[in-house]
């Protein structure tokens, strides 16, 4: 058995893993970094089934470009295969509008389609000779983790989070020989998610209060349900604007991957949604808009950022890791935005509130002891040996990308 990544492994971002046993070549995820421009990973192999953990982008953006070229069936859930569409078209769309070449294009993206193989959670399907069962990964809905049952039992996490939010119920570790871990948070901690939403809820209180607005810039996928369920039981008048509103209503469509539909739903029900550019001068008599893009890169965010740049009582509150690079970024280190093409210092008010949807350091060592595997394979993180250094009596792996290795 080998194994090799393509990408994502000593970095977040563009994942791509080979695994090889017998007759049987499997590619785990195949993403791209959505910068500007993206970073891809190497290309992939020859391959029996491509097998996508979840919809973001660092984990299915490059489907297409395998897909068109080798005709190969894709394996996710039906939400993963519904949102990643969503997301892949966009994508297209950003490459056009930022002016650099997407790596697959609408006729490629429409050709993939006919190879997706949805399969639910607790399923099982056989590839050449390989039993591979799905099982629930926490992270966003539909985010899955694979157990391939061949000489040893792998785990793949894809992306995880073993915390039960309002959205989804948390991972529960599977027994494995060799768990493929990600590593986003070794070494950290994220502080307690209730006291971050209570936080949350009362910066926002405080800025009513003062006379101001507040724009909330918040991932379309994962993380605007979480904000809307957080504002489900405040009575404040909240306005919807980007993909997350597509993205609800396909959720809202698979309850079983959801903790509870009823409580989407309703969450949908008490925010208005923006339909055209009209609207938004009215959206800014109100308290509260959740918009994409969560890294201020573009979207509508960008329109409200100008209306209150220079409202010291609003406030801009992010809700999710900033890229390096990203406009987001750049606020958070440097106090400065580029609007309109031009660098402004805004006076709003700038707060960033922890709803991360990855397992924490602690939550990620009790993860391993609870798959009890022989080896670890560390990937998709920067801070690796950290957690590495924090588990004893198993053997781990720090693969680098390029390189074939065997976990023994
Ligand atoms: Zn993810």
């Amino acid at each position: 058995m080998e194994f090799k990544f393509l990408g994502g492994a000593t970095e977040v971002g563009k994942l791509g893993m080979v695994y090889r046993d017998g007759p049987a070549t499997l590619l785990f995820d195949y993403g791209l970094l959505p910068k500007d421009p993206p970073e891809f990973p190497l290309p992939a192999p020859p391959v029996d089934a491509v097998f996508v953990s979840h919809s973001h982008l660092d984990h299915i953006g490059m489907v297409p470009w395998i897909c068109s070229r080798q005709d190969v069936d894709v394996i996710a859930t039906p939400p993963t295969f519904e949102v990643g569409d969503l997301l892949l078209q966009d994508s297209i769309k950003i490459a056009g509008l930022e002016g650099y070449v997407s790596p697959y294009t609408d006729r490629e993206l429409r050709h993939t389609r006919r190879f997706f193989r949805a399969v639910d959670h607790r399923d099982t399907l056989e590839i050449q000779g390989r039993e591979v069962t799905l099982h629930p990964a926490g992270h966003i809905p539909g985010a899955t983790m694979f157990e391939i049952n061949g000489p040893k039992t792998v785990l793949f996490s894809g992306d995880l989070h073993t915390l039960t939010t309002d959205l989804v119920w948390g991972a529960q570790p599977v027994k494995c020989d060799v768990l493929v871990l990600e590593s986003t948070y070794a070494g950290r901690n994220h502080p307690d998610r209730e006291k971050s939403a209570f936080l949350f809820l009362k910066k926002i209180e405080d800025v009513r209060n003062r006379g101001g607005f507040v724009i909330v810039p918040a991932f379309a996928v994962g993380r605007t349900q979480d904000i809307l369920l957080a504002l489900l039981h405040k009575h404040f008048d909240v306005w919807l604007d980007g993909m997350g509103k597509s993205v609800n209503s396909i959720y809202s469509d698979h309850p079983e991957y959801l903790r509870g539909v009823k409580r989407l739903r309703q969450a949908m029900s008490r925010v208005q949604v923006v339909r055209n550019q009209r609207q938004r001068s009215q959206v800014l008599k109100a308290d509260v808009v959740v918009c994409t893009s969560g890294m201020l890169d573009g979207g509508p965010v960008v329109q409200y950022l100008g209306a209150v740049r220079d409202d010291p009582r609003s406030a801009v509150l992010l809700t999710g890791y900033q890229v390096p690079g990203t406009q987001g970024r750049r606020l958070l280190d440097e106090g400065v935005i580029s609007l309109n093409g031009q660098d402004v210092r805004p006076r709003f008010e700038l707060q960033k509130f922890d709803f991360s949807a990855h397992a924490g350091h602690d939550e990620l060592v009790r993860f391993i002891e609870g798959c009890d595997p022989e080896t670890v394979v560390l990937m998709h993180g920067d801070n690796r040996e950290a957690l590495a250094s924090a588990v004893e009596g198993r053997k781990f792996i720090l693969p680098r990308e390029g390189e074939w290795f065997s976990p023994g």
